[in-house]
């Protein structure tokens, strides 16, 4: 097969033994040395590809440790809201898609947010039942844990005035009369039971869209963190990937209510099993699951040899996900767990030390500093500011990070995320808890050695050292140089996955 030689590049191995190299030899696939490029040229001997990389930054191909690939696919066939700022502009935006599709069928939009809208509130039923009267609508929150469902689609998932609330969700309601108002928070499961599924040929086609995505952004590889993953999703993946609709290798997590249904792996392992999923919630004064329920969920996860990732956004959430993950390995200690914490978006004070020497690794999304920066700003007291994605306060505690892009909630960038990590700063231009900054490097870490980390992946990627698959990205230019602003706009040159070229045209 082919011996390739990356020259004239600068390349970042995220190797701490040899951080910086100039050249990157590989075979078959395989990565054989990062160094000069006379040692990597020996390395390879004869019948050797030259590319040069123009003087560009090549690093080891993104992996995004927490996305939704399923939503994500079908978030690209409904209407985009998230630059709605007034409900006139989602009202607009769902009416015309209204009158390009059939009458009863579905209209899905999703993306907006409620703190962007001039409104100052939550669009209701009435509000999409003016723009789409003769179809069922649901718009989904940016957030996707919160849809507003218009009357047609409130009255095809049986939600009315005698309907009660399933565990954890709640049915917003119009006063005096009890009637829904059509703002549903966490109930996602019970509006996708009364929502007709996408055809599977609809689905793959929406699959291979959101993959060649992930590849332009310069990722071969998704964690996938959605919590009702299960056998039916591992079929489908499985599936996907099997006839070419998905180009990408999967980690899927595993929800909590399907513990050990997955096997560990499939499709010659581009399918993997992954940690298994466990969402907490703030919920009133309390948590949702309570505490005593989320011990007994990790310990028998733990238990069972598994890794954990407990979606923790709120103080109080992240701080009772620590302590049930430091119940469990008391009881039943176990050094290389690599348990999970998911966002971690307000860090408890004086809980990174605790969390570093549990061995807990934290999972986060820096975009949500640029993209929600101005809604936590507003919502949240200044005096905690300071500890919101308190992403340097982590990393100097030793705690392992990792990161993702939560797609759909924000795009597969992983520059865009790097830029907002280093750059601290809200749409609107505020600071962002700026003592949290950290530098390029670091940030790219999270997307590359970081996240094989998360995953027990480092064995085979998200490193450039002999051995290692060779999954490589090439960026134009200095990425540890680049302005956050030229980090945003920078265009992948290129991309390898298993010494294949996937895309770009960098010069021969
Ligand atoms: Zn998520």
């Amino acid at each position: 097969m082919t011996n390739l030689l990356f020259h004239n590049a600068r390349v970042l191995t995220m190797e701490p033994a040899r951080p910086y190299a100039g050249a990157v030899a590989a075979r078959d696939g395989r990565i054989v040395a990062a160094g000069d490029e006379t040692e990597c040229a020996s390395a390879l001997g004869t019948g050797v590809e030259r590319i040069d990389c123009g003087g560009g930054t090549l690093l080891p191909a993104f992996i995004d440790a927490h996305c939704h690939l399923l939503s994500y696919a079908a978030s690209l066939r409904s209407v985009d809201c998230t630059a709605a700022r007034s409900i006139a502009d989602v009202q607009q935006a769902v009416g015309e898609r209204a009158s390009q599709t059939p009458p009863g069928a579905w209209v899905r939009a999703f993306g907006y947010e409620e703190t962007s809208l001039a409104d100052g509130r939550h669009p209701n039923r009435r509000d999409l039942d003016a723009a789409a009267p003769g179809h069922p609508v649901r718009l989904v929150h940016r957030s996707g844990h919160a849809s507003v469902l218009n009357s047609p689609a409130l009255r095809l998932a049986g939600i009315d005035s005698a309907s009660e609330e399933p565990p954890g969700g709640a049915i917003d309601r119009e006063l005096p009369s009890g009637e829904p108002s059509g703002l549903l928070l966490e109930m996602e499961r019970a509006i996708d039971g009364a929502t007709p599924p996408l055809g599977y040929e609809e689905l793959a086609a929406s699959v291979a869209e959101a993959s060649r995505r992930f590849l332009r952004a310069g990722a071969g590889c998704v964690q996938d963190a959605s919590p009702t993953n299960g056998r039916a999703e591992w079929a489908l993946f499985e599936r996907l990937i099997s006839e070419d609709a998905l180009p990408l290798d999967v980690v899927l997590m595993e929800g909590i209510e399907h513990l050990s249904e997955l096997p560990e792996s499939a499709a010659g392992g581009r399918l993997r099993r992954g940690p298994i999923k466990i969402m907490l919630h703030e919920l009133g004064d309390g948590l949702s699951p309570d505490e005593g329920e989320l011990a007994r969920m990790i310990a028998e996860a733990h238990r069972a040899g598994r890794q954990v990732a407990v979606h923790a956004v709120e103080e109080r959430a992240v701080a009772a996900a620590a302590a049930a993950i430091e119940a469990a390995l008391r009881a039943r200690p176990r050094p290389a767990h690599r348990h999970r914490i998911e966002h971690c978006g307000l860090l408890p004070p004086g809980l990174a030390q605790r969390l570093a020497e549990l061995g807990i690794v934290v999972v986060s999304q820096p975009s949500f500093v640029a993209e929600r920066g101005d809604r936590y700003l507003r919502l949240v007291p200044e005096e905690q500011q300071t500890r919101l994605y308190a992403f340097r306060t982590l990393g100097e505690a030793g705690v392992a990070l990792a990161a993702g892009s939560d797609a759909p909630v924000t795009a597969p960038a992983p520059l865009a995320s790097v830029a907002a990590a280093v750059e601290r700063r809200s749409a609107a231009g505020a600071a962002v808890a700026p003592e949290q900054a950290v530098d390029r490097e670091t940030a790219l870490r999270w997307w590359t050695a970081g996240a094989a980390h998360a995953a027990f992946l480092e064995g085979e990627r998200g490193a450039l050292r002999a051995g290692l698959r060779a999954d490589l990205a090439l960026l134009p230019g200095d990425a540890l140089d680049a302005s956050p602003e030229e980090l945003r706009s920078m265009r992948v040159a290129g991309l390898w996955l298993a010494g294949r070229r996937l895309s770009g045209q960098p010069r021969a």
